[in-house]
């Protein structure tokens, strides 16, 4: 079983990603398990045709976890891909990993940690407490960092960058960087910034995905891309990135920049 993670920036696009990613691993014939983690519970939303699922949270909250049955947080979405949320606290709050614990113990409770794959869907910047733990337990062993461009998103990917080198020199940390996905504004020179920045940091470039309308069009329709308009150019670099990330076999401890330096590579390729 594959256990990947995809962190990065709030408003970054990972939910869009994760979810388009998922839908074309279901169509490789793979038995998939996402789990967001992120107060917003959208992680999931279009593998749901639009639905906000019960987050795990909610539930233990409400009723206490001995009364909360796997039928209540298991919910089975576009082509059999299987849905969880996390939850949390107020946004902006951070709950210090208590969601998404509380989240494993049930799903491990339940046997339902199961699959070919298992998508962590995580927020990755300063509001939320927690997020290095499923790093930390060993959960998400193979990590993408999605990011833009933008300075404040390559930030953030430096940030978990650093969590993944410290957490990786525990003994038993299975926790690696698999690479960098581009989720592009379309900023001119943003892809060569961000595959430099991918190997500055000892990685590489998995996918570019270039800003595209079909993503809110889809969104509209309450689908993932890849449901919607599957012969979309869109469409087909989903799938691409289906294809990388389950035939990477790439997997580094990565090399944080220091702020100064990541200032300066953004300054030389967006020729601001
Ligand atoms: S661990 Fe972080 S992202 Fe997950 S629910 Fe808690 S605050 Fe949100």
């Amino acid at each position: 079983m594959k256990q990947i993670a995809l962190y990065g920036k709030g408003g970054i696009g990972k939910s869009t990603t994760s979810a388009n990613l998922s839908a074309a691993l279901s169509l490789q014939g793979l038995d998939i398990l996402q789990i967001g983690c992120d107060p917003k519970r959208d992680s999931t939303r279009m593998l749901m045709h639009g639905s906000f699922i019960p987050t795990v949270m909610d539930l233990v909250r409400e009723r206490g976890d001995a009364e909360v049955f796997k039928k209540d947080v298991v919910y089975t979405g576009f082509n059999g891909v299987r849905c969880v949320e996390a939850g949390g606290p107020e946004p902006g709050v951070g709950c210090a990993g208590r969601g998404i614990i509380a989240t494993f113990q049930l799903l491990e409770k339940f046997g339902a940690l199961t699959g070919d794959v298992i998508v962590y869907d995580v927020l990755g910047d300063v509001v939320c407490g927690g997020f290095a733990m499923p790093m930390r337990e060993g959960y998400a062993q193979e990590i993408y960092l999605v990011t833009s461009g933008e300075l404040m998103s390559l930030y953030a990917a430096n940030n978990i960058c650093k969590a993944i080198r410290r957490l990786s020199q525990r003994s038993k940390s299975t926790c690696r960087l698999a690479g960098v996905i581009c989720n592009a504004k379309n900023m001119p020179g943003e892809e060569d910034l961000v595959a430099e920045f991918a190997r500055r940091v000892n990685s590489s470039l998995v996918q570019y995905i270039p800003r595209d309308r079909a993503v809110q069009i889809a969104e509209i329709h309450k689908q993932t891309v890849i449901e919607y308009d599957p012969a979309s150019e869109q469409a087909q670099r989903y799938r691409t990135l289906a294809s990388r990330v389950m035939e990477n076999t790439t997997f580094t401890i990565p090399i944080p920049l220091e702020i100064d330096e990541l200032e300066a590579l953004a300054l030389e390729y967006l020729q601001i």
